[in-house]
């Protein structure tokens, strides 16, 4: 436990050390085998140079740019880049590309669909079409904003099905969107179809290139055979691309792109009638840090383009080699293609996935399982970067040790009492007090993360909004003031 107000101030050294032991219970964030939440392109110095570039402009303010010109210079060059490297800017096809600078993928999706819907102040309950496997930021964004959400089932590929699609758009649709790749399965939706359909029905076309936007042009340019995606596509109006992903940029920075100004103008918030300042705010943020922007501005000119390329081919031989170890191993097979930067796997019925998860966590490779969904079965995640390529070599002895001793465990054996109790819950009975009980009953205690085999079974049976219920309460539980 740690005291964030003691009574008398703390040294500086001291705080540190303290900080660095509270680190080191988290994953490893280098060293090539966590394959989710992190971004590592295992580049000497790079981490240095972010934390100078954060450090410099940590205290700048972006709410006001015309008092910190710094922030609005970092802010065009970046969205610049973005811009140029999907399709856009001067020479091009779409010469008026615009963009804001949000603090990450979620913040993009929100602020697209409020530009959409906002573009269309006549439509009283404004709708936005989207594939089964869009991210879930496109289901945040529908509840923050009160737009209905109209979900498509994908083709047996796991891409978006263009003619679906299509049947889904109607007179309240402000928006149709899809990825490129979807974050679950790394697959690219049929991204000139599908804007196609939208431009026709005179509806707005968002790309979510929040995962993939700055690998898969890499991807590409080194020959992968890979749609266009970007603002070379009639139809596409604005696009998404994350730059703490594969940008390798510490956390805290996305870019939203628009086709021209005209279509980003709704997405901004403007407010004069109080007695303080006038406020005009392009994103969700008012009070904004210059530090992520700094620090991601510092990683694109160290890396450069020439360095992005280097580093997407050591993203692609990963990718093979890893693919090719879950095609070589019995008892897993790949779930999807792996022609981004995801490997998704699913096992064979023999093989419990959720114990090859810890089994594979317990050989120091941190994945991420997948529950099953609809007609998906569970499968397990790997987010592939450029740092995995000095580690893939290790993964297939470990993946093949890791599906003997799953299949020697077997299956987690959830006690039959608790999963009639789980059966028979609806997300209404979930309290505070039940979430306790089921915390103790599945041996959650201070190890939360080290085995979580149990509590992946629990809610690959629970229905969706189960599922829901259920984490909310571990994380309201979790979420206790330190006292
Ligand atoms: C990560 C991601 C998002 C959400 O981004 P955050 O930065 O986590 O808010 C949206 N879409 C896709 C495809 C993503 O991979």
């Amino acid at each position: 436990m740690i005291e964030a107000l003691p009574g008398t101030g703390v040294p500086g050294e001291q705080v540190l050390a303290e900080l660095r032991e509270l680190r080191a219970a988290d994953l490893p964030t280098h060293g090539g085998r966590l394959f989710a939440y992190v971004y590592d392109p295992a580049v000497a110095g790079l981490d240095e140079l972010a934390r100078a570039a954060y450090a410099i402009s940590a205290h700048v303010n972006g709410l006001d740019p015309t008092a910190f010109p710094s922030l609005l210079a970092m802010e065009n060059a970046l969205v610049a880049a973005a811009g140029r490297l999907l399709g856009g800017g001067p020479g091009t096809a779409a010469p008026e590309v615009v963009g804001s600078v949000t603090s990450g993928g979620t913040e993009s999706l929100i602020l697209a669909v409020k530009a959409a819907r906002d573009a269309h102040p006549e439509i009283e309950r404004p709708r936005l079409v989207v594939p089964s496997t869009a991210h879930a930021a496109f289901a945040k964004a529908a509840h923050y904003l009160r737009v209905a959400l109209d979900v498509v089932p994908v083709g047996p590929d796991l891409r978006a099905d263009p003619a679906a699609m299509a049947a889904a758009i109607g007179p309240e649709t402000v928006l149709v969107a899809a990825s490129a790749p979807s974050y679950a399965h790394g697959v690219v939706d049929p991204i000139t179809e599908l804007a196609a359909r939208a431009a026709e029905r005179g509806v707005r076309f968002h790309v979510d290139a929040c995962f993939g936007g700055w690998v898969l042009p890499y991807l590409r340019r080194l020959g992968a055979g890979l749609p266009a995606f970007d603002f070379t596509v009639p139809g596409v109006t604005s696009i998404s691309v994350d730059l703490h992903k594969y940008a390798y940029a510490p956390k805290g920075v996305s870019v939203l792109l628009h086709r021209d100004a005209g279509l980003r103008l709704p997405q901004f918030f403007a407010y004069a009638d109080w007695p303080g300042y006038t406020m005009v705010n392009p994103v969700i943020s008012s009070t904004r840090s210059g530090g992520p922007i700094a620090a991601a501005l510092a990683t694109l000119r160290h890396l450069g383009d020439d360095g992005y390329l280097r580093l997407a081919g050591h993203t692609r031989d990963a990718v093979a080699v890893l693919a090719a170890a879950v095609e070589a191993t019995g008892g897993v097979r790949l779930f999807a293609p792996p022609e981004t930067s995801v490997v998704c796997l699913a096992a064979e019925p023999d093989v419990d996935l959720f114990v090859l998860a810890d089994e594979l966590a317990g050989r120091g490779w941190h994945t991420q399982p997948q529950l099953a969904y609809a007609e998906l079965p569970a499968t397990i995640h790997l987010t592939v970067t450029a740092a995995v390529a000095g580690t893939a070599a290790e993964f297939g002895p470990d993946l093949a040790a890791a599906v003997a001793a799953t299949r020697a465990r077997g299956p987690v054996q959830l006690p039959p009492a608790l999963l009639e109790a789980a059966g028979a819950l609806t997300p209404q009975m979930v309290t505070p007090e039940l979430i306790e009980g089921l915390a103790a009953s599945l041996g959650l205690g201070e190890d939360v993360g080290k085995s979580m085999a149990a509590v992946n079974s629990l809610l690959n049976v629970a229905p969706p909004a189960l599922r829901e219920a259920l984490l909310a309460g571990f994380l309201s539980q979790l979420q206790r003031p330190a006292w």
